[in-house]
């Protein structure tokens, strides 16, 4: 797995519905595999981009609702359900760009973030080739890098912080001091900024 987020799809996760087996109904259709996980999302909760990349899909169906496809070189990310979205096919995004906000459109019965990551070339994004009883459509459980990304930003240190945002933005030491020492919350912000940055 040397897929890494940069951002989270939301801000805060909880996890109202796990990817893969289940028996589920929507508005009369049945669905046996969860291609996704949902996230709990009062509605108009911003959505990010979770990597840099490109947008391939914005758009509505029956079934995603309003949805956003983003491809990132190696993997692509699929936001559904969502009230609106603010890009348009081809942008090119960077992590942690609002891509849309929360909501309930499509099968869904409450506003929620239905996420997917799909580890594939875009070409093969809608391949059903590889299904059988744990890869549906080269989707994987996004919880799994979800939880990688939230490991790696708990482990950080402002020691470890300084020079990664030191040597990215330039800055010399003194400056840097004054922001981890002097500035309110400013540790803080060096680790945020670094956590960005790697
Ligand atoms: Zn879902």
């Amino acid at each position: 797995m040397n897929i890494r987020l940069k951002h989270l799809p939301l801000k805060n996760i909880t996890v109202n519905s796990p990817y893969g087996k289940r028996n589920i109904t929507v508005n009369d259709k049945s669905y046996w595999w969860h291609n996704g996980v949902d996230l709990k999302a009062p509605l108009n909760t911003p959505v990010y981009a979770v990597d840099e990349g490109k947008v391939m899909i914005a758009t509505y169906n029956n079934s995603y609702g309003y949805y956003v496809v983003l491809y990132h070189g190696k993997y692509g990310t699929l936001y559904s359900h969502l009230r609106n979205y603010t890009v348009n096919s081809n942008d090119r995004v960077k992590a942690g760009d609002i891509i849309g906000y929360s909501g309930s459109s499509g099968d869904s019965t409450g506003p929620h973030l239905h996420f997917e990551i799909r580890l594939c070339k875009y070409e093969n994004f809608w391949d059903r080739a590889q299904c059988d009883s744990t890869v549906f459509m080269n989707t994987v459980d996004p919880m799994l890098f979800i939880e990688d990304y939230l490991e790696k930003q708990k482990e950080i240190t402002v020691k470890e912080a300084i020079p990664i945002v030191q040597s990215a933005a330039g800055l010399e030491d003194r400056t840097m001091d004054y922001i981890v020492n002097h500035y309110k919350y400013g540790d803080d912000l060096v680790k945020k900024l670094a956590k960005a940055i790697i």
